[in-house]
């Protein structure tokens, strides 16, 4: 397997005005390509910022992050903006530009990195076929559900054929089956253009239902870490352990809500 993302004792400190607060205390991690990863922990634990250390929109106070073997604490600006236009994200408030449209949104990323109008319209065209929206080409983000802007979203970050997707609780706007619906898009861009995910959520039905492995982040420390069904059949960490069953106390709310209904 080859390791497409490796942090390694990954620490961020950050200063506030009368004190200090320790994000990430250490956390050491291997991404394999075409992995689909899950951090997952509390709010608070430090999930959005190693999230953001990967690409450089944060660095580490302390520790290395490496993107297919190239240290980005070693690269000038320029060397910096190219690994980052492998690196795509999305958000879970869709981050779109409201006063475009959708094919437009979709073609902003390739403006910036130069492509022709024609090109670009071409390629977002088929992006939108991809994710199912195109015929919502000429509409604006207003006009749409909150699924259909992450598909928007997703197409957006698809535009520069990126190597690694990082997903920031991008489903947590959305009802459960528009949730499943994104996730079920993402595990087929995965598997049909071998893209390496990384999913970061405070749901563990999220890891369950789409990622190979799983990080549990707790209080800026590495919990525990493993295959998905490793975690799942033998949570050793306190904070596993609470995770899951949380997810099976909310099964069983369901379960008595639709008994009463
Ligand atoms: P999560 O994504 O798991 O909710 P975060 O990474 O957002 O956690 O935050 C981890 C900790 O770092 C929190 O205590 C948060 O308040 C703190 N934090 C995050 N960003 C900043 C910042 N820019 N300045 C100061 N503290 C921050």
């Amino acid at each position: 397997m080859e390791t497409i993302i490796q942090i390694q004792n990954v620490a961020k400190t950050f200063m506030t005005k009368d004190n200090q607060v320790e994000a990430l205390k250490g956390i050491s991690l291997d991404i394999n390509k075409g992995d689909i990863y899950g951090i997952i922990g509390m709010s608070g634990a430090g999930k959005s910022t190693l999230v953001r250390c990967l690409n450089f929109l944060e660095r580490p106070t302390k520790g290395t992050i490496l993107i297919e073997k190239q240290d980005l604490s070693q690269l000038t600006e320029k060397q910096l903006r190219k690994v980052r236009t492998n690196i795509a994200m999305i958000f879970q408030h869709f981050n779109l530009l409201m006063q475009r449209n959708v094919l437009d949104n979709v073609c902003f990323p390739m403006e910036i990195a130069g492509i022709s109008r024609h090109d670009a319209r071409k390629r977002a065209t088929e992006l939108l076929e991809i994710v199912g929206l195109e015929e919502k080409a000429k509409s604006y983000p207003s006009q749409l559900s909150g699924g259909q802007k992450q598909r928007v979203a997703i197409a957006r970050a698809l535009a520069n054929n990126p190597g690694i997707l990082l997903c920031d609780e991008a489903t947590s706007a959305l009802d459960p089956a528009t949730t499943k619906s994104i996730l079920k898009l993402l595990q087929d861009i995965n598997q049909q253009y071998g893209i390496t995910i990384v999913i970061i959520t405070h749901e563990m039905a999220v890891v369950r239902e789409i990622c190979s492995h799983v990080a549990i982040l707790d209080n800026g420390g590495l919990a525990e870490h493993g295959t998905v069904e490793e975690i799942f059949f033998n949570p050793k960490s306190t904070a596993a352990k609470e995770l899951i069953f949380m997810e099976e106390g909310k099964f069983t709310g369901e379960e008595i809500n639709s008994n009463v209904e």
